[in-house]
């Protein structure tokens, strides 16, 4: 148990796709009562809207003028307690992670240095009153480079592969091993190699390979770090 008065810190978990990053910053939030924020949903959320309003994301006009109009909040669902992504409104949580479309074009449209720039500044607020954890792909390095504790999650791709496939299968998708890592290589390509705010493990972050850890022991093993982070901000009991 950490004490209720114990310092607020930024937890940044950046990593590959489908590493269980969110499961991980889940799990992490609701242990310390602190706000979780899936900046993935945030950038699936705007690839959604670009599909659907027809934004051309090679034309930089069209998708600065585009930009102002969406709107993205988290809200928890009133019976399950989960969090869910709503977009202008409109509850987008399942579409965003099982519309094919939204998949093959997310590490497109999260390369666009506008799109980034409208994301990070709304992620930067949030973090204003600390106590929050945040994952995505450049939380440690670009979004909060002052976070309390970073976290960089790696794992083996066929585990991540079938992970996302079993994922996948259970929101009822037809899909096969081979097309699920392909996906997961491109993305992983695209995310790291892009000009603006590469996937990178920050210098000061810890690195977590899960390829062979349960939930719960990678859940006991982060919380020592958290306790220490906490801990080292001056807490005198946590
Ligand atoms: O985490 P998730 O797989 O939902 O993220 C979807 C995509 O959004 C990633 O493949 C990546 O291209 C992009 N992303 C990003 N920066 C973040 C979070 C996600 O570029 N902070």
């Amino acid at each position: 148990m950490i004490a209720t008065d114990a310092p607020r810190i930024i937890i940044a978990i950046d990593g590959f796709s489908s590493c269980g990053k969110s499961t991980l910053a889940k799990q992490i939030a609701n242990a310390l009562h602190y706000r979780y924020i899936d900046t993935g949903a945030m950038y699936r959320a705007t690839s959604l809207y670009f599909l659907r309003y027809h934004v051309d994301l090679y034309h930089p006009e069209q998708v600065a003028a585009a930009l102002p109009s969406i709107e993205i909040d988290f809200r928890k669902h009133p019976q399950t307690n989960l969090q869910e992504t709503f977009l202008n409104g409109e509850n987008v949580e399942e579409e965003i992670r099982v519309n094919p479309r939204v998949v093959s074009i997310v590490s497109d449209v999260s390369a666009i240095s506008e799109v980034r720039r409208f994301l990070v500044k709304q992620q930067q607020q949030l973090g204003l009153q600390k106590g929050i954890v945040m994952d995505g792909r450049d939380i440690g390095t670009v979004v909060f480079p002052k976070a309390e504790l970073k976290i960089f999650v790696t794992a083996d791709p066929k585990i991540r592969t079938q992970r996302r496939l079993d994922e996948l299968r259970e929101k009822g998708q037809q899909t096969t091993f081979e097309e699920v890592l392909a996906n997961l290589q491109k993305r992983d390509h695209i995310d790291s190699t892009r000009a603006d705010s590469p996937l990178k493990k920050a210098e000061d972050a810890i690195e977590l390979d899960n390829s062979h850890l349960s939930k719960e022991d990678q859940f006991e093993l982060v919380m020592e770090w958290v306790k220490r982070a906490i801990f080292n901000q001056g807490s005198t009991s946590i």
